[in-house]
């Protein structure tokens, strides 16, 4: 909550915020975001990152005249697109409130399972993170990512990173991290300030299907796809609080932090059970038990350190070396505890 993002919330309002049509904000917003991200000619906004990959699909569907979605399991890209552990007979848990597209599940980061996905024809395009979020922080191999960027060039198949999460790895997105350029890439969350906001965007070529000029069929309505606040909030975000050398720093504390929290890991008899996995500010404390992760996440609790319930952490801009050196000695004190009531 930057004292700035509110001001600039503030000041927007004054001008009005039912503008009902486009306005200049949003033209500068789209500026801001096409100069960050190498793969974004073009940007379209929405209102959450569910929405910014439902469009992105429909975007790259049309585009490819295919109808095939590649996917991987503990993928997750929002209410309606989540994908959970392939299960013991190889086939993945596909949440029952999934839109009714034809998904084809592959496991992450096996380039042989990218064979099965390929076989399909009708693929149309993927959609993948950099690393999974919601699925426990797990970095992609970038042999593997490089290996889906040759083969969606070879079967025309639009590559999309989901970067509503991952975008923070680096100024420029972990795209940048990891050097690999999608044919399109969603947005959300913190980008938008703390407001509403997605966005979807990628080359000139793939968000021609909007372009009237270029006689694209594409329209895409949306109340609020504009809306003042979140395009206030974005800006003021963008231009003040997401410098790349800032990101750098918060990214390196991360690193830090994941260091740290292994290091009490490996001294504690719990070593076998529980371990740390993630990338930059984006980390996730994992355990061989559930009951276990709960009695560490309350232990942490009981010590005023709050991280999600399911081991998932991720540091924003407020979180200060005092405050990670705080969380690694509370993990030590509560595997010490957990160690001596076993
Ligand atoms: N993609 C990823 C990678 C996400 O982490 C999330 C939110 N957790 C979404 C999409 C969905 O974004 P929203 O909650 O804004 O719909």
């Amino acid at each position: 909550s930057p004292e700035g993002v509110k001001q600039a919330i503030v000041e927007a309002l004054e001008g009005g915020w039912a503008i009902g049509a486009t306005h200049e904000r949003e033209v500068e917003l789209a500026e801001l975001v096409c100069a960050r991200f190498a793969s974004i000619d073009q940007v379209r906004f929405t209102n959450s990152g569910t929405e910014a990959n439902l469009m992105a699909i429909g975007t790259a569907l049309h585009h490819t005249g295919k109808s095939g979605i590649g996917v991987f399991d503990r993928g997750y890209h929002g209410g309606v697109l989540s994908f959970g552990p392939l299960g013991a007979d190889g086939r993945p848990a596909e949440s029952p409130l999934n839109v009714p597209h034809r998904f084809r599940v592959a496991p992450f980061n096996d380039p042989a399972g990218l064979d099965e996905l390929f076989a399909d024809d009708d693929l149309g395009c993927v959609l993948v993170e950099l690393v999974q979020g919601s699925g426990g922080c797990r970095p992609a191999d970038e042999a593997f990512i490089r290996e889906l960027r040759a083969r969606c060039d070879a079967a025309d198949v639009v590559l999309i990173f989901d970067e509503v999460m991952t975008s923070r790895l680096a100024g420029g997105g972990a795209q940048e991290r990891f050097g690999v350029t999608p044919d399109m890439t969603t947005l959300g969350k913190y980008l938008g300030g703390g407001m509403t906001f997605g966005a979807f965007g990628g080359s000139r070529a793939v968000m021609a299907g909007f372009d009237p000029a270029a006689d694209g069929a594409l329209t895409q309505a949306g109340t609020f796809n504009n809306n003042v606040v979140s395009m206030a909030a974005a800006i003021a975000t963008l231009r003040n609080e997401l410098a790349p050398d800032r990101l750098h720093d918060v990214n390196e504390r991360g690193d830090r932090l994941r260091e740290r929290l292994g290091s009490v890991i490996d001294a504690s008899p719990l070593r076998d059970e529980l371990s740390v996995t993630g990338l930059g500010s984006m980390l996730c404390l994992h355990a061989t038990d559930d009951r276990l992760l709960e009695l560490v996440f309350f232990g942490l609790m009981e010590r005023g350190l709050s991280i999600a319930r399911r081991g998932f952490m991720a540091l924003s801009m407020s979180i200060t070396d005092d405050d990670v050196g705080a969380l690694v000695d509370g993990l030590a004190g509560v595997l010490d505890e957990l160690t001596l009531s076993e």
